[in-house]
């Protein structure tokens, strides 16, 4: 029997899983069965120029095959469109949102908003929306990085819940997803960290429950690069599920993994000792 709450996994469809996004994945996963509660995948396909044709399907059977079986229907962000924009007019009734058309060439050399839009409270077309953050703080103990504070305002400033081509932003989806109450614990890569502050936000203002948090150490490259899409990793060889777990669990501080077990008594080896106060806060060279 399954606890109340969840974790979840959520890979943007761009692409195959590499080792980088099977550490997430599997981090959230152990993390999920410690606690005896459910694991959700969800498909994070707003940005849909980048989606990569067949990426969806690629990531669930690559995570079938290492025996990360999840809980319940995949969620795709895509089929949420109506709760997204129910969030907005959340937002929009208390005041909180103007329309911004402020070139990004204009913001690059701002590492916070400048506000030049702020008054621009009306919806015009053509233009991106964004949420203004105030005054507003945000502190949480991360269950791996620890105590976190943040002033908005400092951290990037009131920033976009839709973009100017209409899609809508990340920290708003996430926010919507992982606040609406079957996501009780988020696990993920520590490279968004930073991102968690205007996520809880977002929540905040919404009224939404605010799950706990805990951002794992990334695989690296030798260079000290994080291995991602964007950096070109390999996709993950199907063929060798348990080599490709053995090299990612050392990075989540559990070594001396069985040298002769699949995939499934791997798991279920880690998910025995899995504790998120051991796992490192550095990057792992992969
Ligand atoms: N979809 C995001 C990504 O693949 C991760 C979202 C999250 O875990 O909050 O980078």
């Amino acid at each position: 029997m399954k606890g109340v709450g969840g974790g979840r996994f959520a890979p943007s469809p761009t692409g195959p899983l590499h080792l980088g996004s099977l550490l997430a994945a599997v981090a959230s996963f152990l993390d999920a069965r410690r606690q005896g509660v459910a694991w959700h995948v969800r498909l994070d396909d707003l940005d849909t120029p980048r989606n990569a044709a067949g990426a969806d399907q690629a990531i669930l059977v690559a995570l079938e095959r290492h025996g990360l079986h999840w809980d319940g229907p995949v969620v795709r962000q895509s089929e949420r469109l109506p709760r997204y924009h129910e969030a907005l007019d959340v937002l929009a009734r208390q005041g909180l949102l103007f329309y911004c058309r402020c070139p990004r060439r204009r913001l690059r050399d701002h590492a916070t908003y400048p506000g030049t839009c702020r008054r621009h409270t009306a919806p015009r077309p053509d233009s991106a929306v964004r949420l203004r953050v105030d005054d507003a703080r945000v502190s949480l103990t991360d269950l791996v990085q620890g105590e976190q504070h943040w002033r908005l305002a400092e951290a990037g400033g009131d920033f976009v819940v839709r973009r100017r081509d209409g899609l809508f932003a990340y920290q708003l989806a996430t926010a919507v997803d992982d606040g609406d109450g079957a996501v009780t614990r988020v696990i993920r890569g520590r490279d968004l960290l930073d991102t968690t502050a205007r996520q809880v936000l977002v929540m905040q203002r919404l009224g939404l429950p605010v799950p706990v948090y805990g951002h794992v150490p990334l695989l690296v490259d030798r260079a000290g690069r994080k291995l991602s899409k964007q950096n070109h990793a390999a996709p993950l060889d199907l063929d060798r599920p348990a080599d490709n777990l053995r090299r990612v669990l050392p990075a989540l501080g559990l070594d001396g993994a069985p040298a002769d077990a699949g995939s499934e008594a791997l798991l279920s080896w880690a998910a025995d000792r899995f504790d998120l106060a051991r796992v490192p806060r550095h990057d792992s060279v992969s």
